[in-house]
């Protein structure tokens, strides 16, 4: 797959709607900060806030559109219809979206909407309720993945403690065992890192680059300790709508897969070495790609306003994976993680 910025370059060269007047101050400085978030990064797998086991040297690489190279396994969260998909790659390509005769020109707010789609993405009155159904569609997805390794994963509210002293709560509970027998908490947070309402004449919005970092502290400024306090690990699970997963969410998934072959190593074998290292890579990619593919589509979800999608998800106990790829590519499992308590 040729390098996003290759693309950029290319589609803007032939997509009738690109004009070159549009690119801020000749367009290096935008775009390059632009396409900075697409470029592949690297973190290392053992490190962050997670009270990881200790020792694990692997690199985790996320390549944001990898997993348009990922074959999808689950009809239910990895396919993405012609529609949306175009809209997705027009947002991550920066180029404007196609034109549509029948589409509004303003948002509720009655503000201009702009080619980009920037403001729908970020405007809390442009189909509110697209936003909450996405979010809950890229929940369901993970909790289908996480549960087709062996880990029990659930939003039910029973099962999602909420803190002593409040109602505050975190999304997801993952039935996982971390050093000192904790649990993990996750709070999904879906962000825009593009400023909706743009600045001056430009109709291509500001990047926010601290987007992601800034969810990241506010939410752990808002759960940690209250979790803590129940013996209760919380993990952030923050992602741009460009499919970037925050370094903790990227090692929470490595963490999952890691409860996923905890019975797999013979006597003396080694982690990174080992036989099952292959599997690992290969379930990690595929937990990473369900996740950036699920954010591709509730963001081409909320740019169109559509904000249907049935609920598929069953409780821990008769709950059918939808990808049957994964337990091809997971071993039997002897210790089997298995549904989330009660609590
Ligand atoms: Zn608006």
């Amino acid at each position: 797959m040729p390098a996003q910025r290759v693309l950029t370059g290319n589609v803007r060269e032939h997509h009738e709607l690109w004009q070159s007047s549009l690119a801020t101050a000749g367009g290096t400085a935008y775009d390059s900060e632009r396409v900075s978030h697409l470029s592949r990064t690297k973190i290392k797998a053992n490190g962050g806030t997670l009270p990881t086991p200790g020792g694990d040297k692997t690199e985790l690489a996320q390549n944001p559109l990898s997993w348009i190279l990922t074959v999808p396994g689950s009809p239910v969260y990895d396919t993405f219809p012609r529609s949306l998909f175009i809209i997705y790659i027009s947002l991550v390509l920066g180029v404007p979206q196609p034109k549509d005769d029948h589409a509004p020109t303003l948002c509720h707010c009655q503000y201009s909407l702009d080619t980009y789609g920037h403001h729908r993405l970020t405007c809390q009155s442009w189909y509110r309720t697209t936003a909450i159904k996405g979010h809950d569609a890229v929940l369901e997805g993970i909790i289908d993945a996480a549960r087709s390794i062996g880990v029990g994963s659930t939003t039910h509210s029973r099962q999602v403690p909420t803190h002593h002293h409040s109602k505050k709560k975190g999304d997801v509970i993952f039935d996982i065992k971390l050093k000192s027998d904790m649990r993990i908490i996750g709070d999904l947070s879906i962000c825009h890192p593009v400023s909706g309402r743009p600045s001056g004449v430009t109709p291509l919005g500001t990047w926010m680059g601290t987007t992601m970092q800034s969810r990241f502290s506010a939410k752990s400024k808002k759960h940690r300790a209250a979790y803590e306090a129940q013996l209760l690990h919380f993990v952030p699970l923050i992602v741009s709508t460009f499919g970037v997963l925050h370094e903790d969410f990227l090692r929470l998934l490595w963490i999952l897969t890691s409860e996923s072959r905890g019975s797999g190593l013979a006597v003396g074998e080694v982690r990174e070495a080992g036989p099952g290292a292959g599997h690992r890579q290969m379930l990690f990619a595929k937990m990473r790609a369900r996740v950036a593919v699920l954010v591709a589509k509730s963001a081409a979800m909320r740019f169109a306003g559509y904000s249907v999608v049935p609920s598929r998800i069953q409780s821990c106990h008769s709950h059918i994976p939808t990808d049957l790829m994964f337990s091809q590519l997971n071993p039997p499992l002897e210790n089997a993680i298995g549904p989330v308590r009660e609590v």
